[in-house]
């Protein structure tokens, strides 16, 4: 669910996952139960934006909502943030089998959906979530390659097609999930995106 003072916003969104439910670009809308678009605030300044949708999100059509988006949850909260004020997207809509990462030909298939939606919210603040994510936008604004290891909290001032953002990498939920020493460093970071 997406909300917004601005019905115009609200309405180019619902187009968007409109077309996004028929698409037929790559394979995964074979297995896919639902696409999933995103969530939030879209007069937000901030935008969090994972890799793809996993088991629960693919059934419920909404963005981390398994043990990811719990983690999330805790981590937007001790920065003061809630998930209804900001909004959370993924670079793939659909659900790559098994969890595994979204192939490259995936990611090109699926880029003008975030690239529009992104261009409907006009974040200030964008902050990839993990690896998958990091690649995407590096990529997107010509900063070539890096790991969210070393840039996580990191500030990239970056003329988008919308404005100028900063981009602010994260790493992703997930990883605090299987590597608790990453936690801290993952509060910290966000605190920095409330900060701004
Ligand atoms: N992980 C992601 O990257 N996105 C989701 O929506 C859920 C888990």
């Amino acid at each position: 669910m997406f909300t917004s003072s601005d019905s115009g916003k609200l309405t180019e969104m619902e187009r968007l996952r409109g077309d996004a439910a028929q698409c037929t670009r790559c394979s995964l809308c074979e297995t896919r139960i639902n696409v999933v678009v995103g969530s939030g605030n879209l007069d937000s300044d901030i935008v969090l934006v994972g890799e793809a949708p996993g088991r629960k999100e693919d059934e419920s059509g909404l963005p981390f909502v398994g043990s990811a988006g719990k983690l999330l949850d805790e981590l937007l909260g001790g920065a003061g943030l809630d998930r209804a004020d900001i909004c959370i997207m993924n670079i793939i809509k659909c659900r790559p089998p098994k969890n595994r990462r979204p192939k490259k030909a995936e990611v090109r298939a699926c880029e003008s959906y975030l690239e529009n939606q992104l261009k409907i919210m006009k974040p200030r603040i964008v902050a990839p979530m993990g690896n998958s994510a990091l690649a995407y936008f590096f990529d997107r604004f010509n900063l070539g390659k890096a790991v969210v290891g070393d840039v996580h909290g990191e500030r990239y001032v970056i003329e988008a097609p919308w404005g100028e953002i900063t981009m602010i990498p994260l790493y992703h939920p997930a990883a605090a999930i299987y590597n608790r020493s990453l936690m801290d460093e993952l509060k910290e970071d966000m605190k920095k995106i409330a900060g701004l």
